[in-house]
């Protein structure tokens, strides 16, 4: 495969397809026509997608909203090119999680969201890649093959929403939908130069997502602006009677307009955390902050009580557990892998002997080890405790600021060199897990494209402050100009 990286582009942000659709510009038909070069350019090599919805479909639906457009009768996303991480039940395209488990699955309903965003005129072009059932930091345990990272084929573009990540990247979509357990957006974004906002838990409904650690997970939105990172969100977001953990509220801000200004903002720096970053990336972060500070935001640096040792463990112990529990289901007898004994525990053993990778089993095993009599108490409660601990910490500290940090503390790994690593590669999320293991809502975007390769920041808010974080991100793409970028 070919390595080094490549040159950079400049691709409609959504909100600019929009305005250029509205304005007669740019036509739907056209556009898809485009995304559709680019699918036959890239996609062999990176590997996004699991499923792609068959061209004519594609094209039947850009001509309808083209006649929306025509008529004045387009609704919020109409004619916007949307992919879909692969744990996301779709009726009309098959859901695999990204595992053999579920190989031809097409489930009999659409996930809340999906409806949502099918009711606003988004064209779904397919099921984006992830490591299986959305376990991994770098895309590269989906049993369908690694996602590579369009702005170097040789490295991995994060996970585990990496097909997300990586069509948006390339161009072929316009925006995407993946899940965030752990970091699961914000990896791919910080990888791949795009913004993925993990929102408030409970935000999003989760109703339709194939469940991997359902106290920590968020459906969550990803897109090339942080504009159009919220207006994803705001047509996802939203109660659902299907989901009992979702709130009914819409995401505020802290200072209640629009419009916010650098001078407007509180940036809180762990800086004992910040150090596990490699030179680059610190650079990178450090020279962001302090054009912030230049142009009137205040910085203060911080400890975070104990989370910045803590919250690795604590998130791992916490998500091994759930996924243990949620993955029990697959037992042989429902989903398309199958045991051929007519024994149930014989039957079950099998299907997941076979239907399951093994970054998948040894999740499992270390689950069911830290709920086990005798060890639960050492290691699963003692995981709720620390979890309390920083959570606490953080809603402290996202009180009086917002919580700035790398998106990763390493620059996007070369494809295998991690992967064979369980400890180095769970270390990858130090700075992601915070917010899931608080609900709190994040946001990571691109700071700079450093040899060929981006490094994203992250911004950690206050509950229901997506707002505020979008408001925050957007000053700084206004500082490095790099919202909309695409590797060309
Ligand atoms: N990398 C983390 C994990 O493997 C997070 C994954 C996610 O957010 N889905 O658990």
């Amino acid at each position: 495969m070919e390595g080094g990286s490549r040159g950079l582009r400049r691709a409609y942000t959504v909100k600019q397809l929009l305005e250029s659709y509205r304005a007669g510009d740019t036509d739907p038909v056209e556009h898809v026509s485009k995304v559709l070069d680019a699918l036959r350019r890239w996609e062999r090599d990176v590997n996004a997608f699991i499923s792609l919805e068959a061209e004519e479909v594609l094209i039947d639906a850009a001509e309808e909203a083209a006649r929306r457009w025509r008529r004045g009768e387009a609704r919020r996303l109409e004619g916007v090119v949307v992919g879909v991480k692969d744990n996301i039940s779709t009726s009309f395209l098959p859901t695999t999680a990204g595992s053999r488990m579920l190989d031809g699955y097409i489930p009999p309903f659409n996930a809340t969201v999906v409806e949502k965003l099918l009711m606003e005129g988004a064209i779904i072009i397919g099921k984006t890649n992830l490591d299986e059932f959305a376990m991994g930091s770098t895309g590269e345990f989906s049993a369908f093959g690694p996602t590579r990272n369009p702005w170097d084929l040789s490295r991995v573009p994060g996970g585990s929403s990496s097909g997300s990540g990586a069509c948006l990247a390339y161009g072929a979509c316009d925006a995407a939908l993946g899940s965030d357990t752990g970091g699961s957006v914000r990896l791919p974004a910080a990888y791949t130069a795009t913004v993925g906002l993990k929102p408030t838990y409970g935000l999003v409904s989760r109703y339709g997502l194939i469940p991997y650690a359902n106290s920590l997970e968020q459906i969550s939105p990803m897109a090339r602006s942080s504009e159009d990172v919220m207006l994803l969100l705001e047509i996802i977001a939203g109660g659902d009677e299907y989901d009992a953990t979702s709130i009914d509220r819409e995401p505020t801000t802290a200072s209640g307009e629009e419009g916010l200004k650098p001078e407007d903002l509180s940036l809180c720096i762990p800086e004992e955390l910040v150090e596990h970053s490699e030179e680059a990336v610190k650079k990178a972060f450090y020279n962001t902050v302090g054009k912030l500070e230049g142009l009137g935001a205040r910085l203060e640096y911080i400890g975070l009580g104990g989370a910045e040792a803590y919250a690795l463990p604590a998130y791992y112990t916490i998500a091994l557990a759930e996924a243990a529990s949620n993955l029990a289901r697959y037992d042989g007898s429902l989903y398309p892998v199958r045991g051929s004994s007519g024994d149930y525990w014989r039957q079950a053993a099998e299907a997941r002997g076979i239907g399951f990778g093994l970054e998948v089993k040894r999740r499992i095993l270390m689950g069911v080890y830290v709920l086990s009599e005798g060890y639960k108490d050492e290691y699963y409660l003692a995981a709720t405790k620390l979890r309390r601990v920083i959570r606490d910490a953080m809603l402290k500290t996202v009180g009086k600021c917002l919580v700035a940090t790398p998106a990763s503390p390493i620059m996007p790994p070369r494809i295998g060199e991690r992967v064979d690593d369980p400890l180095k590669l769970y270390a990858m999320d130090v700075y992601t897990v915070l917010a899931n293991l608080s609900g709190l809502p994040a946001i990571a975007l691109p700071v700079e494209i450093r040899g060929g390769l981006p490094i994203g920041l992250q911004l950690i808010g206050p509950r229901l402050g997506e707002r505020l974080l979008a408001g925050a991100a957007s000053i700084i793409e206004d500082l490095t100009g790099l919202a909309g970028v695409v590797a060309g």
